[in-house]
C-alpha cells in the first residue's frame, strides 16, 4: 500500500484532505492512497506555479528552457518502463500498449522544446512609413490542466509541452482514477532540474479539486481533456472569469468499409479502433459502416477474430484487451448494453462482463441498429461496436456526419480519388485513411462539434498557450490632430 502525496512547488507533500482508494482494475484491489486535494492546497500550487512563473521560469534563457524540455525528455525515456507499469496498474491497458506511449512521449517534449527558443512575432508595414509596428508572442500564465484516465501521461504531454515550451507554467489535476503516473511523472521534472514551482501535481476528485482549479483567478486558462458533460460544465465556469479554454472532449468515430477495400487490413483497423485499450480511447471506432456487397463477409470474420481476443493480465505480453479502468465506468458499458437490447439492436457477440474478480468486459457487437439509437449516438468508451451497411458513397458520408461529434472517422478503400473525396466530406477532426488510430507529436489532433475546442500537437498547438501583443512605435516627431483616431 503506498499513499501518493501532492507534488507542490518542487516537494511531495502529504495532503490533509480525505484519502481516495488507489484500485488496481485487473484485481480489483486497492493497492494505496490519494489525497483529495483541498481548496487550500490547490491554491497553493497554483500560487507556486504564479510566482515561478512570473520569477524562475520567466527569466530562464529560452534556449536553456528549451534544453530543459530535452532533459526532462531523457528523464521520462529512463524511467519508461516504471511509469508504463504505473499505468497500466492504473488503468488496467496493456504493457504493450502503454510501453509504446512513454516511449513516444519524449518526441513531443524534444519537438516543443525545440521551439522556445523559435517563437516570434511579426513585424508589420504599414501606410504612414514612420510606424514601426511589430507583435509579440508573450505567455498567458498559468495553466490548469485536467486529465482523464485512459492515457494520463500521453495526453498531459499534449498540453505540457507546448505550454511549458511558450513560457507558461504548470498545475495539472489528473482523474482520480489514474493518478499515480501523472504523481510520478513529477520526478522526472525534478531530475531534469525544472524550478520549484513551474510544474505541481494536484490530485483529487474532479467536483473538488479540479473545481477549485477552474475556479482559481490566477489559472490564465483551463486545458481539460475528458467527457463531453465536464467539458462543457468547465468551459462554462472559467468562461464567467473570462478564462481560457481548450477542450479535448469524447467521440463516436465512424470507420467506414467500401467493397473495394482491403478486407484483411480494414478488419484488423476495425479491431484496433474499437477493441484496442477495451475501447477506452477517445478516438474509438465504435461505428462501423459497412458497403452491401462486403457486409456479410465482414461480419462473420470480424466475429470470428472478436471471440478469439485474448483477454486477460494487461501486464502478459499476450494478452489483447485488459480490464475496464474502473468500476463505474464498467457499470457505464453494463448499462449501455442494456440500453441498446431495449431499443431493438440485435447483439451479435459479446454483451457480458466477465466473472472474475477485475473490471472485464468482452468485445461486444451490435447489428441492426439504426442511427437514431442511444448505441449509435452516444459514447459508450468502452468494447462495444454498432455495425451498419450502406449502399452508395452520399449515403456512407450521411451515416458518418449523422453525430453530435467529430473527432475521428476512418475510411478504408483503394480508390485514390475516393479517398481524398470522402476525407474532404467527413466532418471529423482526423481522418485516417487505410489506417487508424495513428497519432504523433508533429499532427494536429482536436474535435469538430461536441469534440472539443482548439488544437494539440503539430507546430500551431503552441499558440493556444500564447498571446499577441502589438505594439506601435512612431520614429518621427509628429503632434497630429488629437480627436481623430490614427487610421
Ligand atoms: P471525465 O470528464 O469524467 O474526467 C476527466 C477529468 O475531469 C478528471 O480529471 C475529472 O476528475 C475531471 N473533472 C470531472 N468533473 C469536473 C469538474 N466539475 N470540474 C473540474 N474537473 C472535473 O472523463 P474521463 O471519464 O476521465 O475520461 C473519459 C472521457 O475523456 C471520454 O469522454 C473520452 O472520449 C474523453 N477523452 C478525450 C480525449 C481527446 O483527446 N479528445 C482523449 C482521451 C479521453
Amino acid at each position: 500500500m503506498t499513499d501518493y502525496d501532492l507534488y507542490i512547488n518542487g516537494k511531495y507533500v502529504s495532503g490533509t484532505g480525505k484519502r481516495i482508494p488507489v484500485i488496481n482494475p485487473t484485481t480489483g484491489e486497492m493497492t494505496g492512497t490519494l489525497s483529495d486535494a483541498t481548496a487550500e492546497e490547490v491554491a497553493q500550487a497554483v500560487t507556486a506555479a504564479d510566482e515561478a512563473f512570473r520569477g524562475a521560469w520567466s527569466s530562464l534563457a529560452l534556449s536553456e528552457r528549451g534544453r530543459m524540455l530535452h532533459r526532462l525528455a531523457d528523464a521520462i525515456e529512463d524511467r519508461a518502463e516504471d511509469l508504463a507499469i504505473a499505468e497500466v496498474q492504473d488503468n488496467g491497458k496493456v504493457y504493450r500498449e502503454m510501453i509504446a506511449q512513454l516511449k513516444a512521449v519524449p518526441r513531443w517534449y524534444r519537438y516543443f522544446g525545440g521551439l522556445a527558443d523559435k517563437l516570434h512575432g511579426q513585424t508589420v508595414s504599414m501606410d504612414k512609413e514612420s510606424l514601426f509596428t511589430y507583435t509579440l508572442k508573450e505567455p498567458l500564465g498559468v495553466i490548469g490542466c485536467i486529465t482523464p484516465w485512459n492515457s494520463p501521461i500521453l495526453l498531459g504531454a499534449w498540453k505540457f509541452a507546448p505550454a511549458l515550451a511558450a513560457g507558461n507554467t504548470i498545475v495539472v489535476k489528473p482523474s482520480e482514477h489514474a493518478s499515480v503516473g501523472t504523481v510520478e511523472l513529477a520526478k522526472c521534472f525534478e531530475e531534469a532540474g525544472f524550478p520549484p514551482g513551474v510544474f505541481n501535481v494536484v490530485t483529487g476528485e474532479g467536483v473538488t479539486a479540479g473545481a477549485a482549479l477552474v475556479d482559481h483567478p490566477l489559472v490564465s486558462k483551463v486545458s481539460f481533456t475528458g467527457s463531453g458533460a465536464a467539458g462543457q460544465h468547465i468551459a462554462s465556469r472559467a468562461s464567467a472569469r473570462l478564462a481560457e479554454v481548450g477542450l479535448e472532449l469524447g467521440g463516436k468515430s465512424p470507420n467506414i468499409l467500401f467493397s473495394d477495400c482491403n478486407k484483411d487490413a480494414a478488419i484488423s483497423g476495425i479491431l484496433a479502433g474499437i477493441f484496442a485499450a477495451a475501447g477506452q480511447t477517445c478516438v474509438a471506432g465504435s461505428r462501423a459502416i459497412v458497403h452491401r456487397d462486403i457486409y456479410d463477409e465482414v461480419v462473420e470474420r470480424l466475429l470470428e477474430r472478436t471471440q478469439t481476443i485474448r483477454m486477460g493480465d494487461p501486464l502478459d505480453p499476450e494478452t489483447e484487451i485488459g480490464p475496464i479502468a474502473n468500476l463505474p465506468q464498467l457499470e457505464k458499458v453494463k448499462e449501455y448494453v442494456e440500453i441498446a437490447q431495449a431499443e431493438g439492436a440485435t447483439l451479435l457477440t459479446g454483451g457480458k462482463a466477465v466473472d472474475s474478480q477485475g473490471y472485464f468486459y468482452r468485445p461486444t457487437i451490435f447489428g441492426d441498429v439504426k442511427p437514431d439509437m442511444r448505441i449509435v449516438r452516444e459514447e459508450v468508451f468502452g468494447p462495444v461496436l454498432t455495425i451498419m451497411p450502406f449502399e452508395t458513397d452520399d449515403e456512407a458520408i450521411e451515416l458518418a456526419n449523422d453525430t453530435d461529434y467529430g473527432l475521428a472517422a476512418g475510411l478504408w478503400t483503394n480508390d485514390v480519388s475516393r479517398s481524398h473525396y470522402v476525407s474532404r466530406r467527413l466532418k471529423a477532426g482526423t481522418v485516417w485513411v487505410n489506417t487508424y488510430r495513428a497519432i504523433a507529436h508533429n499532427m494536429p489532433f482536436g474535435g469538430y462539434k461536441k469534440s472539443g475546442l482548439g488544437r494539440e500537437n503539430g507546430i500551431e498547438a503552441i499558440n493556444d498557450f500564447l498571446r499577441t501583443k502589438s505594439v506601435w512605435v512612431e520614429t518621427e516627431p509628429s503632434t497630429g490632430d488629437p480627436f481623430a483616431l490614427k487610421v
